[in-house]
């Protein structure tokens, strides 16, 4: 391949990707479409814009071919999930970063789970029917956007008078962990055989953060639409645990769907006052709270000495992967 251009939509995380591939001497490529250009056209970070009327757009066979005449490398990010879907990108034949299979994995509740099981982490308890609720429990609905719909239940009884009929193939009764939320972004680079740090952030998430502002006898069922993200640091002692989740998850990614998890992903947690980590959702590929350590984060200038976001290192590895003629190491 001659020197690739990295390609991504416009939305999400793609100022940081542009950048990212800019530092690292990439031309750049924004798919976009008429609303967002004008937004985007402000950073001046796309060398070149492909305008489709819809993001889906990208699957017809003239989009296709322009991407791939222009030597793209597509960034896959939570709206190419979101708008075109994991199953849909499988039939794209435009080379994209990371491996296209796991998207699937993420996209399905039911195969994450799985693969935390066979990872062997620790996860919120799942009761199975409504008669075995015993603790306070989040009714989650299968592809319910920003947790809407969800509702928080202690028993059965409060189960059957704010939810009403269960269906297992459209919920889960989760166990709510109480405790302090993380979200640590990690880079699996295939090329160094290394999991990194890059940093960590906390979702603002709305009503479920606004919801303590409102006087105690005040109830409404909390959404957890994700308006924001805050930086986070974690007390440096619980970070080998988190390092050791990140280890577990690529491991068996590898055996599940190989070659497995490649480059960003994000890991969902808890952490309780027993310093217990319970993992709730993968992301399996670059998350928007990444946008919060641009230029760089605490972790990765203890790494490099120099800022490097996510968007910068997914750049890094694709430049190191094309010099040492090892691109299929870290397409599909
Ligand atoms: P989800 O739809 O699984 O991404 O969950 C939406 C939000 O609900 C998360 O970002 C957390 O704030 C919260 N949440 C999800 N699962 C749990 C859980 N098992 N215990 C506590 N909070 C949770």
């Amino acid at each position: 391949m001659n020197k690739p251009t990295i390609a991504t939509l416009a939305s999400h995380s793609a100022l940081q990707i542009l950048k990212g591939a800019k530092e690292e001497g990439f031309k750049t490529l924004l798919i976009s479409n008429i609303k967002r250009d004008k937004f985007y056209e402000r950073f001046n970070l796309a060398d070149d814009v492909l305008v489709v009327d819809d993001f889906k757009d990208i699957l017809d066979d003239k989009a296709q071919k322009t991407l791939n005449e222009k030597n793209s490398i597509l960034i896959p990010h939570g709206s190419f999930v979101e708008y075109i879907g994991g199953r849909e990108l499988l039939k794209l034949n435009v080379p994209m970063f990371g491996n296209k299979k796991v998207l699937e994995w993420e996209a399905d509740r039911r195969k994450s789970y799985q693969w935390f099981r066979k990872a062997g982490i620790k996860i919120p308890h799942d009761f199975l029917k409504p008669d075995e609720i015993d603790r306070l429990t989040l009714v989650k609905l299968f592809g319910a956007k920003g947790g809407r719909g969800y509702a928080l239940v202690q028993s059965e009884k409060e189960f059957n008078e704010k939810v009403g009929t269960f269906d297992p193939e459209k919920m889960q009764l989760q166990e709510y962990v109480l405790g302090t939320r993380f979200y640590p972004h990690f880079f699996y680079s295939p090329l160094e055989k290394e999991n990194e740090l890059i940093g960590i952030d906390l979702r603002y998430e709305s009503n479920a953060d606004g919801l303590p502002r409102m006087p105690a006898d005040f109830y409404m069922p909390p959404t957890y639409v994700i308006t924001g993200n805050i930086p986070i640091m974690m007390r440096e002692s619980l970070l080998p645990e988190v390092f050791d989740l990140a280890d577990r998850l690529v491991e068996k990614s590898k055996e599940l769907f190989s070659p497995g998890l490649i480059g960003p992903y994000s890991i969902e947690l808890v952490c309780t006052d027993k310093l217990e980590m319970y993992v709730f959702e993968i992301s399996a590929r670059i998350v928007a709270g990444t946008n919060v350590w641009m230029p760089g984060s605490p972790y990765t200038y203890l790494k490099y000495g120099k800022p490097i976001s996510m968007g910068r290192r997914i750049a890094m590895e694709i430049k190191r992967a094309q010099k040492e003629k090892r691109l299929d190491e870290v397409i599909s």
